[in-house]
């Protein structure tokens, strides 16, 4: 499933456009604060975007192929 953007969350940093590597989002802070999804389907599911994102706002469904390779952002944090 492509990127999809929680509004929301969203805080416009425009992290997740710098990050994409097949240029996904785009993100115009004139127009809009929140990035666009212009090419949904060339997403390849790096997740990039979602680990980046520091307000959480990037859902991305893998497919099962892919999830063998996810890494959940919160497991990279030091233990406290
Ligand atoms: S990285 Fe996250 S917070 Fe920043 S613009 Fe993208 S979706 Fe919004
Ligand atoms: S998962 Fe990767 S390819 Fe897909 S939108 Fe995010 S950064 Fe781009």
């Amino acid at each position: 499933m492509p990127p999809v953007i929680d509004r929301t969350k969203c805080i416009g940093c425009g992290m997740c456009a710098d990050v994409c590597p097949l240029q996904v989002f785009r993100h115009d802070p004139k127009k809009d604060k929140i990035p666009e999804v212009r090419r949904p389907y060339e997403c390849w599911h790096c997740n990039a975007c979602v680990l980046d994102c520091r307000a959480k706002a990037i859902e991305l469904r893998l497919p099962l192929t892919h999830m063998l390779l996810y890494v959940d952002s919160d497991s990279l944090k030091p233990k406290e």
